[in-house]
Order: structure tokens, then C-alpha cells, then sequence
């Protein structure tokens, strides 16, 4: 195809799908895990550490890279790839989410967002057309569409409200984008917990046109079987040759059950987040590396695992690190949870592929 990008669904099993994601900065294998690299860096890791772990796609975040350095100065600079020296694909979030979570004095027009910078107190606006013209001077393979992340818990009238006004902006982002041949634009499902409103949600942006799909405002203490319920809820409403991208989504166990009922894309500052406070995810379980009873332990972290943190140190010493602050623990642990969460993207993908996935359970993942 001359415009948009490319995805090619290789072998199903169920609802899961192996598929081949083709952007402008190279091919992504999905399943696949997005790390996340909030301020143009993920935290503790160089890019050639990140792509170490198998990771060829990561996603940035619109309203932090608006408010510093700027989206026009990464532009003039070559962009976000070039700034932060990551060759492979990179996928922005619209600044919806963020702007809720984080900025002061939000208020909420038909317009956008006005808001108060979180860093300075400086004013801003968001609307659907700045966040697309934000993340094409970013330099984004994959748009995401402007939304508003509908809070839980909500009555089901706001949740509608809320729904209607995201699918309005998605009209307006869709509009805004700049077709490029590798570059591409996903709207974004919501409808809080409400199934109806899901399926409305995915019909009207089926309607609009989207190279993808994610679903939103979920994995927000709503709880898994609900999580579950809606992505069941949405996906027959997808068009089946296009990737769906389950947003801030999570726990092993969550990505397993998302990709057996038909997910393709993930993101999630889980591992990143944990490795940063002495948490890891092993074949074993997750471990917290401050525990006592780790101090005299001269085993691997993960024997299983090839990471630097695994093949080349002990759990004596990843707790000592760990207990003295020092940054070498997060940068074990951050490389050693993104290369979990790649073998375990890895290991659904072979699953997919020989056709196994009903009895896949990979080592430490949970139910
Ligand atoms: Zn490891």
C-alpha cells in the first residue's frame, strides 16, 4: 500500500492472531510489548540496551515531550527517533490519558483540554488537531487519536457523554492527519465497562477509517474479568485485518488473556516502573529483590533468562545494588523485566504459530 501501514495476520489460533505490523521504521512481530519511553528515553535504559531485548517498537508520551523540550525543538531537531537514537518504531499516545492523570486545572470544552502545565504551571490547550500536529513533528510511526479517558467508577450516562465526545475528537484527529506512506493513525474504543457503549464506540470508528484500533479507559480498577468482558465485547466489532492495541495493559497474566481473545499491541510501565524498585519478573514468580532473603544467594536472578542482569550476576549482589540505591539495580531490573516481557511475547507468538496456544503458560506469568 502506498499510505498507511501495513499488517498482515500470518497464522490464528482462537481469536489470536500472529501478525507482521509494517511501519517506516521496520517490521514489528505482534503479539508484541511497547516499553515505555515517557520523556523521549525509557528510564535507565540506552536504546541499544532496549533493543537488546527484542523490543523494535516503543511508545512516547504527547504531553510530557510538549511541555519539555517541546515538540517544534525535537522537529527541528530530526525528531523523536533521531533525538533519543531509536532507529525502530515508535508509537505516541494522543495526551488524552496524561492530561487527565496529571495536569492542574483541567477543564474540558467540546473544543479540547485546557490545562495547567504539571512542571510550571504554564497554560496550554490540547485539542484533536494539536495532538496529531504534535506527534507528526514527533515524527510518530503510529498517531494515536485524541480521546478523553473516561474515569472509573461512572454512571453510565457520563460514560456515554464521555464515549460520544472521543469518537467527535477521533472525526477530528482522522481529519488532521497527514497521510504518509509507513505512518498511520489508531482511534481509540470507549465506553467505560459498558458493552453496548464499546460496540457503538468501534462502529462509529469503523465508520471513520482508522489503520487500527485500541481500546481504552480500561485496566483502571475495574479488575480483570471486566477487562476481559469488554475486549470480548469489542473485538468481533473490528475489522479483522487491522492491529488492536490494548492500552496501559499490564500484567503478564492480563497480556496472556488479551491475546487469546484477539489483542495484538500492548503498553504498560509496569516493568520499567518495577525494575526501578527492586521488582522482577521471573520464570519463578515475581521477586522483590530488597527481601533479606536474597543477601547471601549466589544464583541467577532467572537461570532461564539471557538478559545482562541474569548471565552475568547474582541475587546477592542485584539485592545489594538494590539496598545501597545504587543506579546499576535499575538498570539490571529494567533490562532484565523488558526481556521477560519479550520472551514472553516471544513464547505467545511461537504458540500462535504451532498452533498451541490453549496450553501455553509461560513460566511466571500467572493465570
Ligand atoms: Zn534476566
Amino acid at each position: 500500500m502506498s499510505c498507511g501501514i501495513g499488517f498482515q495476520v500470518v497464522a490464528r489460533a482462537g481469536a489470536a492472531r500472529l501478525g507482521r505490523l509494517e511501519t517506516a521504521h521496520g517490521v514489528i512481530d505482534t503479539p508484541t510489548f511497547m516499553p515505555v519511553g515517557t520523556a523521549a528515553t525509557v528510564k535507565a535504559m540506552t536504546p541499544e540496551g532496549v533493543a537488546a531485548t527484542g523490543a523494535r517498537i516503543l511508545l512516547g508520551n504527547t504531553y510530557h515531550l510538549m511541555l519539555r523540550p517541546g515538540a517544534a525543538r525535537i522537529a527541528a531537531l530530526g525528531g523523536l527517533h533521531r533525538f533519543m537514537n531509536w532507529p525502530h518504531a515508535i508509537l505516541t499516545d494522543s495526551g488524552g490519558f496524561q492530561v487527565m492523570s496529571l495536569a492542574a486545572l483541567r477543564k474540558i470544552t467540546e473544543q479540547g483540554v485546557e490545562f495547567r502545565s504539571h512542571l510550571d504551571g504554564s497554560r496550554h490547550l490540547l485539542t484533536p488537531e494539536r495532538s496529531v500536529e504534535i506527534q507528526r513533528l514527533l515524527g510518530a510511526d503510529i498517531t494515536m487519536a485524541f480521546d478523553e479517558c473516561t474515569p472509573f467508577p461512572v454512571e453510565r450516562e457520563q460514560a456515554a457523554a464521555s464515549m460520544e465526545l472521543s469518537m467527535r475528537w477521533a472525526e477530528r484527529s482522522r481529519a488532521a492527519f497527514a497521510e504518509r506512506p509507513g505512518h498511520g493513525i489508531f482511534g481509540i474504543v470507549q465506553g467505560g465497562v459498558h458493552a453496548d457503549l464499546r460496540r457503538q464506540s468501534a462502529a462509529r470508528l469503523v465508520a471513520i477509517g482508522f489503520d487500527g484500533y485500541a481500546i481504552g479507559g480500561l485496566a483502571i480498577g475495574e479488575g480483570q474479568a471486566t477487562t476481559f468482558a469488554m475486549i470480548e465485547a469489542t473485538v468481533p466489532a473490528l475489522p479483522a485485518d487491522r492491529p488492536r492495541y490494548l492500552m496501559g495493559v499490564g500484567k503478564p497474566a492480563d497480556i496472556v488473556g488479551a491475546v487469546r481473545r484477539g489483542v495484538d499491541m500492548f503498553d504498560c510501565v509496569l516493568p520499567t516502573r518495577s525494575g526501578r524498585t527492586g521488582q522482577a519478573f521471573t520464570r519463578s514468580g515475581a521477586l522483590n529483590l530488597r527481601n533479606a532473603r536474597h543477601a547471601d544467594d549466589p544464583s541467577p536472578l532467572d537461570p532461564d533468562c539471557r538478559c545482562p542482569a541474569c548471565t552475568g550476576f547474582s541475587r546477592a549482589y542485584l539485592h545489594h545494588l538494590t539496598k545501597a540505591g545504587e543506579i546499576l539495580a535499575s538498570m539490571l531490573l529494567t533490562a532484565h523485566n523488558l526481556t521477560y516481557y519479550a520472551d514472553l511475547m516471544a513464547g505467545l507468538r511461537a504458540a500462535i504459530a504451532a498452533g498451541r496456544l490453549e496450553e501455553f503458560a509461560f513460566p511466571g506469568a500467572g493465570p
